[in-house]
């Protein structure tokens, strides 16, 4: 098939995570590099689960940038779209899961040589290749990397390619929730398959509980599959003709990060698979099944600390969900 990539794009970072878990950021006694950004996650969860995935993004040209790159390589991840910034820095993060559960942030990024991507350096080539093409919302918050974002969609729409979106909201990084919840669904009715978390369905429409009734207003007619993830709970599905929820696995959860990545990768490889979205959205039954191997994805992700190591390989996630 030559008509079998997934291209990713977006953010690529190093999270500094503490030691040990349940601190706040002062408290930590030290901290270990956790290579991450969604977009990447998600690249990376694609060629682990044997994808043909590509990365289109910025580092910087420094260490922290050439170890980023190194990893997408070392994992497959096709590395033709992504660019070295001379003068910017690559992003970094300071992140804590605290024992209330509130996560705490600190970012690099005045600015980072991700939010520097300009239109013009796109690899346009590699964009309309693409079967699927993947993307956050971190990249439309400032300038130039919102054109370059809003640019690299138009082309892969009209190259043909189905457009999957996760909003991935990390508020602190918007100047206000006003503008977050603006740009977020500034870009919601280009996509064909959009994954929420259930956290972000809550703030995006207000309800207080995500439920059908909030998942079924962010309906838009382009929209082919909107995606509700719920950690523990599993997922909800909804298509312009059924919904319904798949069950998740029991597991020994020890650090849920990069699951939902987890969860978004292991759907677009079987997309790609299966040949079309159409053919999963024919039958419910064909969805169901999808599910249930993204929601073992996502389960086994949790069962490992950090989001890239934990990614698992199709036969570990066989193995769970048999
Ligand atoms: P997000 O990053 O979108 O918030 P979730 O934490 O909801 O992602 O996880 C994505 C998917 O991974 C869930 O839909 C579920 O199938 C699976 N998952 C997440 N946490 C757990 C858990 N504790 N136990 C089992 N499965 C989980």
């Amino acid at each position: 098939n030559s008509r079998d990539l997934i291209v990713s794009f977006g953010e690529m970072l190093i999270d500094f995570v503490p030691t040990v878990s349940g601190v706040s950021l002062a408290e930590a006694p030290g901290f270990v590099k956790a290579p991450g950004g969604a977009p990447a996650n998600v690249a990376i969860a694609v060629a682990r689960l044997g994808g043909k995935a590509a990365f289109v993004g910025k580092l910087g040209d420094d260490e922290f940038g050439r170890m980023l790159a190194n990893i997408l390589k070392d994992n497959d991840v096709i590395t033709d779209g992504i660019l070295f910034d001379e003068g910017a820095r690559t992003a970094l993060a300071f992140v804590t899961l605290k024992s209330n559960g509130d996560r705490e942030f600190m970012f690099y990024r005045n600015p980072s040589a991700d939010m520097l991507l300009t239109e013009a350096e796109l690899n346009l080539d590699l964009i309309r290749k693409a079967k699927i093409f993947h993307y956050g919302s971190i990249s439309l918050i400032t300038e130039p990397c919102r054109s370059a974002h809003l640019k690299a969609m138009e082309l892969a729409k009209e190259a043909g390619a189905l457009l999957s979106y996760d909003p991935n909201l990390r508020l602190p990084l918007w100047s206000s929730a006003e503008e977050a919840k603006e740009q977020i669904m500034s870009i919601w009715g280009s996509a064909d398959v959009i994954k929420v978390s259930d956290n972000e369905l809550e703030f995006l429409t207000g309800c207080e509980v995500a439920n059908d009734e909030a998942a079924l207003s962010l309906w838009h007619p382009r929209l082919k599959l909107l995606l509700v993830t719920l950690g523990e709970k599993g997922c909800s599905y909804y298509t312009k003709d059924f919904h319904g929820s798949v069950d998740p696995f029991v597991v020994k959860t020890v650090d849920t990060t990069g699951a939902g990545d987890a969860f978004v990768g292991a759907l677009l490889t079987k997309i790609v698979n299966d040949g079309s979205i159409e053919y999963i959205l024919k039958d419910e039954a064909k969805l169901r099944e999808v599910l249930k191997f993204a929601n073992g994805c996502g389960a086994i992700t949790t069962t490992k600390k950090g989001a890239i190591p934990a990614l698992p390989n199709e036969t570990e996630v066989l193995k769970l969900i048999q």
